[in-house]
């Protein structure tokens, strides 16, 4: 089996699995409890990854939260700021073509009676800021826009786009779903301001069941207050009660420092296979059109339409041999609400892919995807 659909989730680096082990087996203290070696060896474990995931991002290790994923993330910080803040204001903002973690968030805050707007994107992709500036209101409190999207993996300029907001508008919060960018392009909190971020460690070759959220601190030290989505034992200083997994911290953590030293390597490599995997299917299909920024993108995610071709069929007749998709495994039963928003029509959605890739891919195994992919449409068409 090919696996190339890791935006879906990445297989896991057999460093972080090794890792993993000693907490799923002899160290399996609990970080709260106290006093005793076990729990102290637990407890380090947890900080020592903390300081690996706030490493990656360039940011304080107290400015980092455990949850159990991105999902968990998202739910928390916009469910979580705008109910802690509700006195301040109703308006939130957002994309159309978020992740569901987001659009569906929204949508049951709206029926709590907050106000959403979705914002368009370009024939790209992306967010403009003339766009952001134009939806900003009075009661704006939350802006929720992702670092990179799942299905097309069109970059947004997060860094510009924050910039205007902290400046012109200080009292808006300004959060960002990264979980598929880590460990593909450089994110350096130091510089780019914004307020909260989402991540997975399911995305960068870590395990599944653990997220993170960044709270920035603010004046004096203090950081932003958010209604907690999990009440208990005040576990992540009362962020996020329950207790702690450790041997997925510590599986996250392992994620994040390989995807901290590796980082222009890895892109090297997803950037490299994608230029062949795209030339060899310009060459193969020449009706072909991707989709997404040209440049401003992910490395080693690819979307792309083949006119006239059903895509369902033909990730059918491939799947045991070859994994790739249609798009988000979290929206599988509908049609790409992304592909729609960037002018794609409902023939065109049906005729698209989404592939992306991961380190341990190889050109052969390119190749072979290629081929097999056109004998597969070839004798479809027939
Ligand atoms: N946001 C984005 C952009 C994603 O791609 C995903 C996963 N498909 C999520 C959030 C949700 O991540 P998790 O599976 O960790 O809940």
């Amino acid at each position: 089996m090919i696996y190339l659909d890791n935006s879906a989730t990445t297989p896991i680096d057999p460093e972080v699995s090794k890792a993993m082990w000693p907490y799923l087996t002899e160290e399996y203290g609990n970080p709260s409890s106290k006093y005793y070696t076990l729990a102290e060896n637990a407890k380090k474990a947890v900080e020592e990854a903390r300081s690996h995931v706030a490493s990656l991002l360039s940011c304080q290790p107290d400015e980092i939260i455990f949850t159990s994923c991105a999902t968990e993330s998202n739910n928390f910080v916009l469910k979580g700021i705008v109910h802690y803040y509700k006195n301040k204001g109703k308006h939130i903002i957002t994309s159309k073509i978020e992740h569901k973690s987001i659009l569906e968030t929204c949508k049951f805050l709206e029926s709590e009676g907050y106000e959403v707007t979705y914002l368009d994107v370009d024939q790209y992709g992306q967010v403009q800021l003339e766009t952001l500036k134009n939806a900003i209101r009075e009661d704006t409190i939350l802006v929720s826009i992702m670092w990179g999207n799942n299905e097309i993996g069109t970059l947004n300029n997060i860094e510009e786009l924050a910039k205007y907001v902290k400046e012109h508008h200080p009292h808006v919060f300004f959060h960002t779903d990264a979980t598929q960018v880590l460990g593909k392009i450089e994110v350096d909190l130091s510089k780019v301001p914004v307020d909260f971020l989402s991540l997975s460690a399911h995305k960068m070759y870590g395990p599944k069941g653990i997220g993170a959220c960044f709270i920035r601190k603010r004046e004096l030290g203090l950081r932003t207050k958010i209604t907690p989505l999990l009440h208990g034992g005040n576990q992540e200083d009362g962020y996020r009660s329950g207790t702690l997994s450790v041997h997925n911290i510590v599986g996250l953590g392992k994620a994040a420092e390989i995807a901290k030293a590796n980082l222009k390597e890895h892109q090297t490599k997803l950037l490299e296979l994608e230029k062949q995997l795209v030339s060899a299917l310009k060459e193969n299909f020449p009706n072909i059109k991707f989709n997404g920024h040209p440049k401003q993108k992910i490395p080693g995610v690819i979307n792309f339409t083949i006119p006239g071709i059903n895509n369902e069929l033909i990730i059918r007749s491939l799947k045991d041999e070859f994994a790739i998709s249609t798009g988000s495994a979290c929206s599988i039963n509908e049609p790409s609400y992304v592909l729609s928003a960037i002018g794609l029509n409902v023939m065109e959605v049906k005729s698209s892919f989404r592939v992306s890739l991961n380190k341990y891919i190889d050109y052969n195994e390119i190749n072979n995807f290629c081929i097999n992919f056109k004998k597969t449409v070839e004798n479809l068409m027939i």
